[in-house]
């Protein structure tokens, strides 16, 4: 911000009485991480370098120290697997006996009892430090580092170790953190559901990895989470599998496939499921073999891991003691919503009405950037200060590592 603007003799500039500030929304996904910024209600997502702008969020450190984030990290990847870090969101303020799963690369336990420490080629690095170098690029690196400050988006189940770390990723990365806000409550202002007056919504997110359900209540411009449910180990790479069992199954290869022909088969399969999101079949093929998957196929194979989507839903709602037809609106967010079975069997099941109009990898990020533009203190038309109510209690750690809960 200039603060004495000098000029020619004859060519005065109107001197701006509010200087727009520089706001972004993040959604730092554990799978693809998106930016937005709002400018009087109107959202556009911001693109990185190579001209994307969902950004996978894994993270390649190489020997030389060089580091990269993205779709080139990914690449690094197939076959440098030990130093490329994804799914990072995972360990971000847990222990390292949370971590109830196989990873790629290696972790081991804090001395300190903190979050695990993942092993590089370069030493040492913790999740918040990782997730650091995500948001770095993100939020800098796109917006030449004028940035005035930026709204990140958590999980609704975060707790305060969770929220903390990510917090101080943000501030390691160099950005001004405005506010956390949870994800669902992110999605449903992107559908400007925050202007009713009273509203029971459901919030379904089915992304890379992981599913969650929210249902939340709008009273007078307070967002409540109700209830939360979900899955932690179900998401879009379980719809990737069951694709790639089929293939292997069909195609009659040798179940004991090497890790890169078996992250082939995964590539393909990952396209077959995009394309049959408009296409009644796809061709797909593998080294010399080749067949047609189809449609109702792909929905038998996938009927298992919807329904069980379903039963977590059924279960919120019991929860919350509340009966289904109390829900109004029902806001799809995740790329994996993108799959017809899914979208079919949700709007069976809440019989309400389905929003998809706003691209689901999208809309977290777009909730986040209309907050942003706010809270950096841009007004126009009625402003809105959004509250969201979280489900857990929030406390501050007492002696002996007891919580003394204050909310
Ligand atoms: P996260 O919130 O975990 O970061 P996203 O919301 O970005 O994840 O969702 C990523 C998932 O969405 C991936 O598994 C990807 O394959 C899936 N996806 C993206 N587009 C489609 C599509 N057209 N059909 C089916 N799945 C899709
Ligand atoms: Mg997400």
């Amino acid at each position: 911000m200039a603060l004495l603007s000098i000029s020619e003799p004859g060519e005065s500039k109107p001197i701006t009485h509010a200087i727009r500030k520089r706001a972004v929304g993040i959604d730092l996904g554990t799978t693809n991480s998106l930016v937005a910024t709002a400018n009087a209600g109107k959202v556009q997502t911001l693109c990185d370098h190579e001209g994307h702008c969902l950004v996978p969020s894994v993270v390649h450190y190489a020997k030389d120290g060089k580091v990269m984030v993205g779709d080139k990290a990914v690449e690094k990847g197939s076959n440098d697997s030990r130093n490329t870090i994804s799914s990072v969101k995972r360990l971000m303020g847990r222990g390292f006996n949370d971590v109830g799963y196989d990873l790629a690369y290696e972790i081991t336990e804090n001395t300190d009892g903190g979050m695990p420490v993942i092993e590089t080629c370069v030493g040492s690095k913790n999740p918040v430090e990782v997730s650091a170098e995500i948001l770095a690029k993100r939020g800098e690196e796109e917006l030449g580092g004028e940035l005035d400050g930026a709204v990140i988006t958590v999980p609704a189940y975060f707790d305060e170790a969770q929220r903390q770390a990510t917090k101080d990723a943000a501030r390691l990365a160099g950005l001004n953190v405005l506010r956390l806000l949870s994800e669902p409550t992110a999605a449903a202002v992107a559908y400007g559901l925050d202007r009713k007056q009273e509203e029971t919504v459901i919030i379904y997110d089915l992304g890379g990895g992981t599913f969650d359900v929210s249902l939340m209540r709008l009273e007078q411009g307070v967002f409540r989470v109700l209830a939360t449910g979900g899955d932690t180990a179900l998401g879009g790479d379980d719809f990737d599998r069951v694709i790639i069992n089929w293939i292997i199954n069909a195609s009659g290869l040798d179940k004991n496939l090497s890790y890169d022909r078996r992250n082939a088969i995964a590539a393909v399969a990952r396209d077959a499921k995009h394309v049959l999101a408009d296409s009644e079949e796809v061709g797909v093929s593998f080294e010399d073999w080749s067949a047609t998957l189809t449609r109702d196929t792909f929905n038998s194979l996938v009927d298992e891991l919807v329904e069980s989507t379903i039963k977590a839903c059924r279960r919120v709602m019991r929860d919350a003691r509340m009966e289904i037809s109390a829900i109004s609106d029902v806001v799809m967010v995740g790329g994996s919503t993108r799959i017809p079975r899914v979208r079919e069997r949700v709007a069976e099941f809440f019989q309400a009405e389905i929003h998809t109009e706003i691209d689901p990898d999208k809309v977290v990020a777009v909730g986040a950037a209309l907050q942003a533009d706010v809270l950096a203190g841009n007004k126009y038309g009625d402003d809105i200060l959004l509250l969201d109510v979280i489900p857990l209690s929030l406390g501050i750690e007492t002696m002996g590592g007891l919580i003394e809960k204050i909310i």
